[in-house]
């Protein structure tokens, strides 16, 4: 795998510069029509298209991941959000007519949607092309200028879209601004309108920390441990199928991947036999080992690969039982799909969100411990419940929280663009996908229009006399 390190902090003499000019177009691209931004968005669309096996190798160089799964998950997703803005963007773009009340009859009233300006978006590496064209999609759909920072990690998808932007947009438009940490500090010192991040919590409250500084908006799409709760009367199959393609598809590296199974105690057995066999049917439907599997993905860096290692070994010297499809190999960053069970709060994987192919499931002898026990953690930006019984599943639902839920299924929710998507405070901050992305990257301006003259109910205006007498 030939994935290295973006360390140059290559633009950070020029960062001010850039930020400059793209808050000097602000005006140019606000005074854009909906038929313009949508022309923008068809030419990022046949971009895509063009360069899909570009696309597919520099992810594959990054990952080892397979190309179908980067259709999947990175380009077919990147299109589905795409096609829907352009799709709804002359109807999200009208302003929007709101009732008057009766004490302000002669006023008529609206709101607009105006860009919020000079926006800045930093991206991850575990989706390294979505989770950076997702934001960027809606800063064009409302009108902003963007400089946008991808991971250094996922370094050859990064240097894919700072070509891609290059050849698309004018600098003053639209900026890629390469590098690391240095970079992202530096970028974070500016007055950008709106900042979008994707990423960490822990590194979502440095960027909050910064964007307090300028009183920048912020949205923050961050992570956590997402819960799936197995309810007594699941389909057990099923719901490995689910849960296995969920958890291991990027090996484990999504931000809403379950990150770790409740189940009922009496069922635990069964369930464990049954993610083998799915495990198995996946990713070595030949008996051949896992490894040679060219649907399996590969940890990003050595770094991750030394902190799930620890996590692995950490959970096994305090009591899990540990069963690993294999053996891991730190060349190639390989970590085979794992189960573990006997998983107690004193093990580090229960402790932090694991991000990688490794599936711990506890057991509960009641839902409301089931949901105790998440309650006692951050809220999740997932949680998922697997069930037959419409009352049970709804009980799980109104005695949690969490940024979206699928039901009797993982992951999926994302794809729906009608639905919004973020978390609840540790796990995110604001919405985006579909009309809540464009929202995020627009303000809402109130409109009040009185007639000339103020024909209809006069304000109180001073001197006020005894007019309180009168109230
Ligand atoms: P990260 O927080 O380490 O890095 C994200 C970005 O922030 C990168 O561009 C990085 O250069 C920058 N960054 C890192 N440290 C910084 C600092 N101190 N100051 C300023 N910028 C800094 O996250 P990651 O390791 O790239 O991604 C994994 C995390 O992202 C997980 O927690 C995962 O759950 C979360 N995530 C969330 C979503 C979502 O949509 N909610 C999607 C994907 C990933």
């Amino acid at each position: 795998m030939e994935n290295a390190i973006i360390t140059s902090d290559q633009n950070i003499q020029n960062i001010e510069d850039i930020f400059i000019h793209l808050k000097k177009n602000r005006q140019g691209i606000k005074d854009t029509t909906a038929k313009t931004r949508i022309k923008k968005l068809k030419l990022l669309e046949k971009y895509i298209l063009d360069h899909r096996s570009d696309i597919q190798n520099a992810i594959h160089k990054d990952f080892n991941k397979n190309p179908i799964e980067t259709d999947a998950t990175e380009i077919l997703s990147t299109l589905g959000l795409l096609r829907h803005a352009r799709k709804n963007l002359k109807k999200w773009m009208k302003p929007n007519k709101v009732g008057t009340p009766i004490s302000m009859l002669g006023t008529s009233s609206k709101v607009i949607y105006e860009p919020k300006g000079a926006c800045l978006i930093i991206s991850p590496w575990n989706y390294p092309f979505y989770l950076a064209m997702g934001p960027l999609i809606y800063a064009i759909a409302a009108g902003n200028t963007v400089a946008l920072k991808p991971s250094e990690i996922s370094s050859n998808t990064s240097l894919f879209i700072e070509k891609m932007i290059k050849d698309l947009f004018p600098d003053n438009e639209v900026k890629v601004v390469l590098g690391g940490v240095e970079t992202s500090t530096k970028l974070l010192e500016l007055k950008f309108d709106h900042i979008f991040f994707t990423g960490s919590p822990q590194v979502g409250k440095v960027i909050m920390n910064a964007a307090s500084k300028n009183l920048s908006s912020v949205t923050l799409e961050l992570g956590g441990k997402s819960p799936t709760v197995v309810l007594n009367d699941a389909d057990l199959k099923d719901a490995s199928d689910k849960i296995t393609w969920g958890k291991f598809i990027n090996a484990g590296q999504t931000c809403i991947a379950p990150d770790y199974c409740l189940v009922p105690k009496e069922s635990e057995a069964e369930f464990v036999d049954q993610m083998q066999n799915t495990i198995n049917e996946f990713y070595s439907p030949d008996g051949e080992v896992i490894e040679l599997s060219k649907d399996f993905a590969r940890i990003i860096s050595n770094k991750h690969f030394i902190r799930l290692q620890h996590l692995i070994n950490d959970a096994a010297e305090k009591g899990a039982t540990v069963m690993m499809n294999g053996e891991m190999h730190e060349e190639t960053r390989y970590i085979p799909p794992t189960l573990l069970t006997n998983v107690t709060d004193d093990m580090l994987i229960m402790q932090e969100e694991i991000f990688g192919p490794i599936l711990p499931i506890k057991t509960y002898k009641n839902v409301d411990e089931a949901l105790e026990y998440i309650a006692s953690k951050e809220k999740p930006l997932a949680l998922y419940v697997f069930g037959q019984k419409k009352k049970d599943i709804q009980y799980v639902i109104h005695h949690s929280t969490a940024g979206g839920t699928s039901i009797n299924d993982t992951v999926l929710h994302i794809n729906n663009p009608e639905l919004p998507f973020g978390g609840v405070n540790n796990s995110g901050i604001g919405k985006s996908h579909g009309i809540y992305g464009f929202m995020g990257f627009s303000n809402q301006r109130a409109i009040l229009k009185n007639r000339v003259g103020m024909t209809g109910i006069k304000p109180i205006y001073p001197p006020y006399g005894d007019l309180a007498s009168k109230l």
